[in-house]
């Protein structure tokens, strides 16, 4: 009888863990880029003929060397931690830095099967000139068919996670820039937002982002803001 009892209370505790999986908000984490590049082309949205290389490769530190697939998969990684300790489901794009990059409309499709309530894209800014600076987020430009059953609340992301982002990294503040010419953005079904935490290019910024501590803060701003659009208490994200 207390073997029975006790089976029953497994049976029971486990529905109400798998009840609680359900429930648990699910967010895709998609790291920039892969070690190579990968110069086939895809359409930038459903139907189009326009066509854009899956993925130039990234940029990297001009101080350090460091390359951006490995400092966004570093990022992203801890993130994941924040995020599922505070009771988020993640889903990752990628989680080595290991071959040729799957492109962007493979990236997407992971966050429409996931039916993600965040498509969160972490990557890190170059520029031609090494004085350009800043953490700045983008964010899909309104286009009917495409883009409109999302650009609402991927502003509304974009809004939480660059002021949280901003916070904590304390880099000058570019606001947030809508493109039409995403790939990424057009295939997503859902809301999707795509952060450059900083430029390489910069000096500051490259030595900054190298450190641990830096990287620590990008992910909790990263965490905060996430769960202020989910409606949940930024103070879950706890190192
Ligand atoms: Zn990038």
């Amino acid at each position: 009888m207390r073997a029975r009892r006790s089976a029953l209370v497994v049976a029971a505790s486990l529905v109400l863990a798998s009840a609680a999986r359900a429930a648990a908000p699910v967010v895709v984490v998609d790291p920039g880029h892969d070690r190579l590049a990968n110069l086939r082309t895809e359409p930038i949205g459903p139907g189009s003929a326009t066509m854009k290389i899956f993925d130039g490769g990234g940029t990297h530190g001009v101080v350090t060397g460091i390359r951006e697939p490995d400092l966004t998969l570093a990022v992203s990684l801890r993130l994941r931690e924040l995020l599922r300790r505070a009771g988020v489901r993640v889903v990752m794009t990628r989680t080595r830095t290991a071959g040729e990059s799957m492109g962007n409309i493979a990236r997407a499709r992971i966050a429409n099967r996931a039916r993600a309530s965040l498509f969160l894209r972490v990557h890190a800014d170059g520029a031609a000139s090494s004085d350009a600076r800043g953490t700045h987020t983008l964010t899909p430009a309104l286009r009917r068919g495409w883009t409109d059953d999302v650009y609402d609340r991927s502003q509304r992301a974009a809004r939480l996670v660059q002021a949280e982002l901003v916070r904590e990294l304390g880099f000058p503040d570019r606001g947030i820039q809508e493109r039409s010419d995403y790939t990424g953005f057009n295939w997503a079904d859902v809301p999707v937002i795509l952060v450059e935490l900083g430029f390489m290019t910069n000096p500051t910024e490259d030595r900054a982002l190298a450190q641990p501590a830096v990287r620590e803060r990008a992910a909790l701003g990263l965490c905060r803001g996430t769960l202020r659009f989910l409606g949940l208490s930024p103070a879950r994200c706890v190192r």
